[in-house]
C-alpha cells in the first residue's frame, strides 16, 4: 500500500516521517529523489546548458545555491528546471509503486503532491496540517527567514484547507511533540490493521 504524506512549509512532514521510520516503514522523500535525479551526469549537462557554466564548482558539481538563487529569480528558467527533474522523479516513484506489494506500507513524502499531480500514485494520502501563525513561526524558528519570506513561500503553496478537503487522513500538528507522535502511532496502528 502506498501512503502519500503532504502538507505545507514546517507543516511538521518531516517529524511525522522520521516517526514512521521509526515504526520501520521505509519512506521515499522526494526531494531526495529530485536531488539524486539533478546530480546525474545527464541532468548535470542540461541544466548547465540552460543556467550557464558558472553555477558548476570546480569538480564539474552544482552549487546547489546558486542554482537555487537563479531558478527562483526567473520562472521561465525554473520551468525549463522542473521539465528536466519532474519527469525523473516521477518515474522513480512509479517504479517504487510497482515493486510495492499491497501488504507493505511505503510511504511517498512529497511536499507538493498535490501541485505535482501525484495523487493517483497512492491509495491513501495523509496531510499534515498547522495553524498558519505557527507554520510562520517555526518556518523562521527552523530556516532563520524572515516572516515576510515565510509568508510568501506560504502563499505561493496550495491553502491547507484544500489539501484537508482531499485527504484521508489528516494530522494537525498544532500541538507538543508528544502530542504529535501519539497523533502517528494511531494512525500506524490503523493503517497496520488494514
Ligand atoms: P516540514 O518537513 O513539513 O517542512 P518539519 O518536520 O521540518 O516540517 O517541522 C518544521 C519545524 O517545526 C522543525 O524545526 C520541527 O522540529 C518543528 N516542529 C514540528 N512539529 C512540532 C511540534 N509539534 N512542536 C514544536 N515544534 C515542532
Amino acid at each position: 500500500m502506498i501512503v502519500g504524506l503532504t502538507g505545507g512549509i514546517a507543516s511538521g512532514k518531516s517529524t511525522v516521517s522520521n516517526l514512521f521510520r521509526k515504526y520501520g516503514i521505509e519512506i521515499v522523500d522526494a526531494d531526495k529523489v529530485a536531488k539524486e535525479v539533478s546530480e546525474k551526469k545527464e541532468s548535470i549537462e542540461k541544466i548547465s546548458n540552460i543556467f550557464g557554466k558558472d553555477i558548476l564548482d570546480s569538480d564539474g558539481k552544482i552549487v546547489r545555491e546558486k542554482l537555487r538563487e537563479k531558478a527562483f529569480k526567473n520562472r521561465e528558467l525554473l520551468q525549463e528546471l522542473n521539465k528536466i527533474i519532474h519527469p525523473q522523479v516521477m518515474e522513480y516513484f512509479k517504479r517504487k509503486k510497482e515493486e510495492n506489494s499491497k501488504d507493505e506500507i511505503l510511504i511517498f513524502d512529497i511536499p507538493l503532491l498535490y501541485e505535482a499531480k501525484m495523487e493517483y500514485l497512492c491509495d491513501k494520502i495523509i496531510v499534515v496540517g498547522v495553524d498558519v501563525q505557527k507554520q510562520i513561526r517555526r518556518v523562521v524558528a527552523r530556516d532563520g527567514s524572515s516572516k515576510e519570506l515565510a509568508k510568501k513561500i506560504i502563499s505561493n503553496q496550495m491553502p491547507l484547507d484544500e489539501k484537508i478537503k482531499k485527504a484521508d487522513i489528516v494530522i494537525m500538528n498544532d500541538g507538543t511533540l508528544d502530542e504529535l507522535e501519539e497523533k502517528v502511532m494511531k494512525i500506524y496502528r490503523e493503517l497496520k490493521e488494514r
